[in-house]
């Protein structure tokens, strides 16, 4: 289960999963969809030293990429940002979280969390959908919020290849985001009848997946309302063990780290409940 950290893998043609490590045993990935001398490469992993050696792979390659592709402000998917001398494609409100959050997130460049790496904001922005060309491969960026409200997606329709980002993830989490629109991608991407998954973290996975993380914010949900119904305190709803709504089966497969993505959840779902939606 645990990664080793910077793996790379070539998961269908030209579609390059790389991995490096995190806080969170299951690591996180970055993408590179390579076509000829052309690429799109999708975030850009956590450890400065990882995203530069991303970099540079992608460089040995013969490679200078065409795009680069934020899918959601999280500074462990676009700490390597100024590593790039591209476009950097992210959904419209994208600049913003990062302007807010990089100075606590990361700090300055001599900040150890930056490594040396500065902010660099993306600057090709776009709202609902977007299409792009990669050596006549359409690459469609959709917006799919939840994880995050910035959150976006890349579907290469030929294929039905979705990448991501962190709209799924082994367990879902919208602690920085909000439950139901994070039920509403699932079900987007769910149409899309994806063939293959690349998640932000972890194993990519195929979209049978989906229904049991929908059934999870749901059942999280119900939970909240019930609890809230009964006069239970945040406190004792916090204590929601995540077997009572996984099954026990996925609960074993998680890496360590999901516990607390799960108690996020709890956090965020209960405070949504009280806008009483
Ligand atoms: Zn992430």
């Amino acid at each position: 289960m645990v990664r080793e950290p910077y793996d790379e893998e070539e998961v269908a043609e030209g579609v390059w999963q790389i991995s490096g490590s995190h806080d969170w045993d299951a690591g996180v990935n970055a993408v590179a969809l390579v076509s000829g001398t052309h690429a799109f490469v999708v975030d850009n992993l956590y450890r400065p030293g990882d995203a530069r050696r991303l970099f540079k792979r992608i460089q040995s390659w013969g490679i200078e990429p065409d795009a680069l592709v934020n899918t959601h402000w999280h500074t462990d998917h676009t700490i390597g940002n100024c590593l790039f001398d591209c476009p950097i494609w992210a959904h419209v409100t994208g600049p913003k979280y990062l302007k807010r959050y990089w100075p606590k997130w990361v700090g300055g460049p001599r900040d150890r969390r930056a490594g040396g790496l500065r902010l660099k904001l993306p600057d090709h922005l776009f709202d609902r959908r977007v299409s792009l060309d990669l050596e006549g491969a359409e690459v469609q960026l959709i917006h799919v919020p939840g994880h995050t409200p910035d959150s976006i997606g890349v579907f290469l329709p030929d294929r039905r290849i979705f990448i991501a980002g962190d709209t799924v993830m082994d367990l879902p989490f919208v602690l920085f985001g909000d439950s139901l629109e994070e039920i509403r991608s699932l079900r987007r991407i769910q149409r899309l009848r994806p063939r293959m998954i690349l998640q932000g973290h972890g194993r990519p996975c195929s979209g049978t997946r989906l229904a049991g993380d929908i059934r999870y914010l749901q059942r999280v949900r119900e939970e909240a309302r019930e609890a809230r119904r009964a006069g239970l305190s945040k406190e004792k709803f916090l204590e929601t063990p995540l077997e009572r709504v996984l099954p026990s089966r996925r609960c074993r497969a998680l890496a360590k780290g999901y516990s607390e993505a799960h108690h996020g959840n709890l956090w965020k779902i209960w405070n949504e409940m009280s806008s009483a939606r």
